[in-house]
This record gives structure tokens, C-alpha cells and sequence, in this order.
């Protein structure tokens, strides 16, 4: 047989691959470390002992790293927004009453995916660069009748933190509203503490705050919240994304669909780190790299965009100068240096992530450098020497941390 429609002349990837991996500093996906890469390499069958084994433990694993004993933990196959669809796929539907706490482009998502599932969503516009006010929060939630709450721990986007996360989801509960969550860029990063904080449902990706691959995404459901999915009698329009139809592989070893089986491994490898680690050191860490980058930044000349106490450490959002590009840093702090930071929706910053190994002192030293660099060649008066120095001050001493 003659095909009709010719193949294209050999697509080598080396011909497209950079000659030097970029060293991936912006809002994800983050830098995997050789063991997760290699787990990344393997495929198992995906209904056998083994995996059967990996799934054990990665839920184990899961309960640690959200720190919750609920039993419900499911993987997703697809990005942090396929295990958002979930999370509200799962709980709102038409006539179901959803308060959308909105900080930027993220959580405006979990509110589009709430009125696209038919849900009544109401929006609370926090103004720019600030996180949610619990007091607002309870004056909505008192007007009444509300079935679920959305937030996002960190709004990745104009990188604002909602640092009264545990008393909102907390005033949800005494309210009787379900909380859901978004825990993609902080997980594992910064405290988020589940069972405690009474959160009904907390999703997350993997190339972010986990430092695994992208592709396969992590959600928690709540012992609290696991009879309103089981019970349910609303259609449920999603096949893929049915928690009921998730859990006969996550709960019960049968088959839902094919899971991505080298994902799930590399996930394996990225909690397992985190367990290693701990919780605790790995916060420490976290914080000690993004205060120091940030003191650095500002020792350079430049400014942060959100001010503290919203500021988010997972991911830094640094104000252009005046007259400065961002397309132009971005390029030159690539093809010059091989680092990689991110532009921004709309917002006149750039982004530099703070998640998994690019917390780590090697990777920004190079990051600030190129950075200082990039934004002279773009025009901008910058103090490389004092945000070295700055940085070397709030790094040195901790290296063992921070190595
Ligand atoms: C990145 C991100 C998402 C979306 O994750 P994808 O994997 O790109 O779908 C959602 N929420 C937050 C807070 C994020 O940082």
C-alpha cells in the first residue's frame, strides 16, 4: 500500500532541544531531580501488584504531605486544572449555591469551572495584591445559603497569598459550607494542614510545589465531605473526572481508565522526597530561599509587586522597571544565561518560582545573576554586586538546608 499522504522529513527533538537544559526558574514546571526523572522512565502495567504496591503508597505518602488521615485521595491524569474540574465537578451542579474567592487569574478559573457545572457562583473580588479578609468572608457566608467555598492558597498569577487560608476554611465549616482548596503551586512548600484547618477538598498539581512532572495531578477529599460525592443523585456529566468512578482505582485496585502509570512513579518519587525530608525542614527551606531572593531583588533596585503580609513566597513577583521589556529580560536571561523565569498575565512583573528545586542556594545565585544582567542589557540600572552580597548574607550560614 502506497500512503497518500507523505511523512515529513526526519523531526529529530535534538533539533529543537536547547544544547544546554534551561534551567527552569519560573511558575512551573519546576526541575525534577534524577530520581524522579528516572521513575519518569519506567512502565509498569497499570492493574498490576506493583502498581497496586506504588498507589498504596502513594496515598500513604499524600495523607503526610496534606496532612489529613481521610482515606480519599485520588490521583488525576491531567494538569492541576483537570483535578480543579474535579474538585468542582464533584460537588456543584445546577442550583448548587458556590462563593468564589477571587484573587487573580486561578481562582477566577475554579469560579468559570463553577458556573460552567451549572452552580450559582458568587464572586469576592479581593482587590488586587491583598488575600482574602475572613471578616468579609463571614459577612457572604452569613447572607446565607452558600453549598461551597473556592480559594487558592497561593494565586500563582500576581503571586498574592492568602495568609488567612485556616480561618476561612474554618468559618466555612461553622457554616456548613464545603471548602475546596487550590494547593497547586504551595503544596509542600508552605504549611497547609487539612484535618486541622478543615478544608473539604484540597488539589494540587505535580510540577509545582511537589516538584514532580506534569501531567499527573492529586486531590483530597475530607471524610466530611465524602458522603455528599457518594450520595449524590445529580447527573454527573464527567466520566473521567467521577470521584465515584476515580476511587475503584484508588480505593479498590479495579479499573477506571489506564493510569499514567510513569507519572504515578515519578509522583512516587517526588512524596517520597518530601517524607524524607520533612515537612517541617522542607518549609524552612522554602522560606529561607524565597526571603533571600527577595532581599536580593530589592538589594539590585528592583521592587516586589505585592507587599508583605500577602506577599507569596512560592512564587515572586518582581515589578518591571520603568521603560524595561519583559520579553526582552526574559529573552536575553534564556539565550544568554539558560535560565528560564516567566512573564505574567497581563501584570507588569515578572515571575521567579520559589517550589521544590529551585529552592535550592546553587540555583539562585545563577537566577539573580542573570536576572541582574538580563535587565541591564535591558536598559535598567541594576546593583548586581550588593544583590550577590545580599544574597550570600541571608544564604550562607544555612547551607546545610539550602545545599
Ligand atoms: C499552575 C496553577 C494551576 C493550574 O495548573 P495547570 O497544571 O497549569 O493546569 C492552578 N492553580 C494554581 C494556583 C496554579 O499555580
Amino acid at each position: 500500500m502506497t500512503a497518500i499522504i507523505a511523512p515529513p522529513a526526519d523531526l529529530p527533538l535534538d533539533s529543537i532541544l536547547p544544547n544546554e537544559p534551561l534551567l527552569l526558574m519560573g511558575a512551573g514546571p519546576v526541575p525534577v531531580s534524577q530520581k524522579v526523572a528516572m521513575a519518569n522512565s519506567v512502565v509498569i502495567n497499570h492493574l498490576g501488584d506493583t502498581m497496586s504496591q506504588v498507589i498504596e503508597r502513594v496515598r500513604l505518602m499524600s495523607q503526610y504531605v496534606f496532612q489529613t488521615r481521610s482515606k480519599h485521595i485520588l490521583g488525576v491524569a491531567g494538569p492541576g486544572s483537570a483535578a480543579m474540574e474535579m474538585a468542582i465537578t464533584n460537588l456543584v451542579w445546577p442550583g448548587r449555591k458556590v462563593l468564589c474567592i477571587q484573587n487573580g487569574f486561578f481562582s477566577a478559573r475554579l469560579a468559570e469551572m463553577a458556573e460552567r457545572n451549572g452552580g450559582e457562583v458568587s464572586v469576592y473580588d479581593v482587590p488586587l495584591g491583598e488575600g482574602a479578609d475572613p471578616d468579609q468572608v463571614e459577612a457572604l457566608l452569613q447572607t446565607g445559603g452558600f453549598d461551597v467555598l473556592t480559594i487558592v492558597q497561593g494565586e500563582t498569577s500576581c503571586t498574592v497569598w492568602n495568609q488567612q487560608l485556616a480561618s476561612i476554611t474554618r468559618l466555612a465549616r461553622k457554616y456548613n459550607v464545603l471548602s475546596v482548596v487550590d494547593a497547586v503551586c504551595t503544596l509542600s512548600t508552605m504549611p497547609l494542614e487539612m484535618d486541622n484547618w478543615q478544608v473539604d477538598v484540597v488539589i494540587t498539581g505535580g510540577q509545582k510545589g511537589l516538584a514532580s512532572i506534569p501531567g499527573v495531578s492529586l486531590i483530597a477529599f475530607s471524610d466530611h465531605v465524602w458522603p455528599t460525592i457518594m450520595n449524590r443523585t445529580a447527573p454527573m456529566p464527567h466520566w473521567c473526572l467521577d470521584a465515584r468512578l476515580a476511587r475503584q482505582f484508588w480505593e479498590e485496585k479495579g479499573y477506571h481508565y489506564t493510569a499514567p502509570v510513569s507519572g504515578i512513579l515519578a509522583l512516587h518519587e517526588a512524596l517520597r522526597q518530601v517524607c524524607l525530608e520533612t515537612l517541617e525542614i522542607r518549609f524552612a527551606r522554602h522560606q529561607l530561599c524565597s526571603l533571600a531572593l527577595q532581599s536580593s531583588v530589592q538589594a539590585m533596585g528592583l521592587s516586589l509587586f505585592v507587599d508583605s503580609p500577602s506577599r507569596l513566597n512560592s512564587v515572586v513577583g518582581i515589578t518591571l522597571p520603568h521603560g524595561v521589556d519583559a520579553k526582552t529580560v526574559l529573552t536575553t536571561m534564556s539565550d544568554l544565561y539558560k535560565v528560564e523565569i516567566s512573564g505574567s498575565f497581563g501584570l507588569p512583573i515578572v515571575r521567579i518560582g520559589q517550589m521544590g528545586e529551585q529552592s535550592r542556594a546553587h540555583n539562585l545565585f545563577r537566577t539573580v545573576h542573570a536576572l541582574g544582567m538580563s535587565m541591564k542589557h535591558a536598559g535598567a540600572n541594576m546593583d548586581i554586586p550588593a544583590a550577590m552580597a545580599a544574597l550570600e548574607r541571608s544564604l550562607g550560614a544555612n547551607d546545610t538546608i539550602t545545599a
